[in-house]
């Protein structure tokens, strides 16, 4: 095996990251820079731009250019977070036959697996460039209250990308371990970590190279962008009051302000005010041009994004609680994303915890680091370490009799872990089961989400109660489930991926890697 790379593939920019004798090093992207847009745009001329040439392409040409394609990545369409983005993404979602989100672009489709799977062929492009080598290998990092199927979709993209995975490690742990390792200090740690799109908080302990994860949480809707559109409504409403029009159908338009709204928020976090300046950016029925000219001050960005930073706290708390530790216990707060550059995410983390955050932490590398760690641990170059334990971010469990919910895994339960639990009939002679795989600590059934369904089938006909089946859960490192059933008086058994409701099919996976593969090898630029 040749090198293998560290990837943190972000909401709004991913970063890569090698081990060069034992330290991590960032990969400059092929611009010569730390980190790359996670934007992927087709021009009218077919011709698909990445990253920062994507992101250039986002006012001109809105609807060909995806970006936050993390959002959707492993989602089905009807879920609430999927209609949610597609109120303010310019791009036109569509619905997969078995209910996954798809992305259109003119007459095709493309999934969300597919997008991102080219933005990880450039990086890997990139990595290749600056190794002068094929790169193969990768470590790939996930927000770790990603679920399962956000998990196989983020690896079904580095595959279809010809990337071998070989492990998914959740971002907080992963800037923990590069935290912990680059510092050598012991203790009780929180990683905060608000990034484009999504906030995790993790709790973890250090203990001279032990690293175990003692507690997660998160909001896979909560990000950065969420503050850039608190800006942009702010600026809509008005521009509708002072002018009559509504900026709302104007996708062009809206971009234009999506990115001012973005670029004055990350100017926020180190001036008082800052002018907000959009010439010509729309006009009304005279043809009389109108513009965008208003003074944002970092009170009144405080003043309409408080509850966003606000709605972080319940979380910690919770990871809190079920680490069984007080806020006071905490010895390392380590700050991780873009967003919590912003003083008010300082100022109420400083709060909570009683405590500044750890200075010289790169937020936007730092989980790339990690991630190029976990690579070394795996393959014995990092010694230092003798043991990484990380938890499941969500229950597990199965559907019972009349709506009800056996949990089989409590969350934040250590991985990899394995647990069996008997079930039995409910009817006489009943020949088969069903298996209905469920996520989540409702205690019906259907108020928990809906990861796989399978049956058992051809259970010796026996009274209702008598034939035991062995429901067997497993997640692996990578934080993948499988789910099996066995008949214990057959030995029949039945088992599952917890992926056939959902994500691409292995053959579609195979198929996309072909189409893409085969042009990634010769072409190398950022125009990949
Ligand atoms: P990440 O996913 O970690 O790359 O985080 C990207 C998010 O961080 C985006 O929403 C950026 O707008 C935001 N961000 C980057 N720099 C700053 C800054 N200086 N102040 C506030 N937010 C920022």
């Amino acid at each position: 095996m040749g090198h293998v790379i560290g990837i943190d593939l972000g909401t709004t920019y991913s970063c890569i990251a090698c081990l060069e004798a034992g330290r991590p090093l960032i990969i400059p992207n092929l611009e010569g820079l730390p980190t790359t847009p996670s934007v992927v745009s087709f021009t009218g001329s077919g011709e698909r731009l990445i990253g920062t040439l994507a992101m250039r392409q986002a006012v001109t040409n809105p609807a060909n250019t995806f970006y936050a394609v993390k959002r959707l990545i492993g989602q089905k369409f009807h879920s609430p977070g999927v209609q949610e983005a597609q109120k303010r993404l310019p791009y036109e979602l569509k619905e997969a036959p078995n209910g996954d989100v798809l992305v259109v672009l003119g007459s095709k489709t493309l999934s969300p697996p597919e997008i991102s799977s080219m933005v990880l062929g450039y990086l890997k492009a990139c990595a290749e460039s600056f190794f002068s080598e094929p790169v193969t290998d990768a470590v790939i990092t996930v927000p770790a209250h990603f679920n399962d199927h956000q998990r196989q979709a983020t690896k079904d993209a580095a595959t279809i990308c010809g990337l071998e995975v070989q492990r998914v490690i959740n971002e907080p742990t992963a800037a923990g371990l590069a935290y912990g390792l680059g510092t050598k200090k012991n203790g009780l740690a929180a990683v905060y970590d608000l990034g484009g799109g999504t906030f995790d908080i993790t709790i973890l302990e250090f203990s001279d190279g032990v690293f175990n994860v003692l507690a997660t949480n998160g909001d896979s809707y909560l990000g950065g962008e969420d503050f850039d559109n608190r800006i942009l409504e702010w600026l809509a409403e008005d521009f509708l009051a002072g002018t009559k029009i509504d900026l709302g159908g104007d996708k062009l338009a809206l971009q234009r302000v999506k990115e001012a709204a973005e670029k004055a928020k990350r100017e926020l976090s180190f001036i008082l005010e800052t002018e907000i300046n959009l010439p010509f950016i729309s006009s009304d029925n005279k043809a009389d041009s109108k513009h965008i000219r208003r003074v944002l001050s970092r009170k009144t960005l405080e003043a309409m994004t408080g509850d966003l930073v606000e709605r972080t706290v319940p979380r910690i708390e919770q990871a809190l609680a079920d680490a069984r530790l007080s806020p006071d216990r905490i010895d390392h707060v380590i700050l991780v994303g873009g967003q919590t550059r912003m003083p008010l995410v300082k100022q109420k983390v400083t709060e909570f915890f009683g405590k500044a955050p750890e200075e010289h932490v790169n937020p936007d590398e730092i989980v790339a680091m990690g991630a190029a760690i976990q690579s070394g641990i795996l393959d014995g170059r990092v010694r230092d370490l003798v043991l990484l334990l990380d938890v499941t971010p969500f229950a597990l469990g199965i559907e019972t009799e009349s709506d009800g919910y056996e949990m089989i895994i409590e969350r934040n339960t250590t991985i990899p872990t394995r647990k069996v639990k008997a079930f039995t009939t409910v009817e006489h002679n009943q020949r088969r089961v069903r298996i209905h795989v469920l996520q989540g600590e409702g205690f019906l059934a259907s108020m928990n989400k809906s990861l796989a369904v399978f049956e058992l089938v051809g259970i010796e006909p026996a009274p209702a109660g008598v034939p035991q089946i062995d429901v067997t859960f497993e997640i692996n490192a990578d934080g993948l489930a499988r789910v099996s059933a066995k008949d214990k008086e057959t030995g029949l058994e039945q088992k599952v991926e917890v992926r056939p409701s959902s994500g691409l099919l292995p053959t579609e996976v195979e198929e996309m890697r072909r189409r893409q593969t085969g042009r990634e090898v010769v072409k190398l630029g950022p125009n990949v």
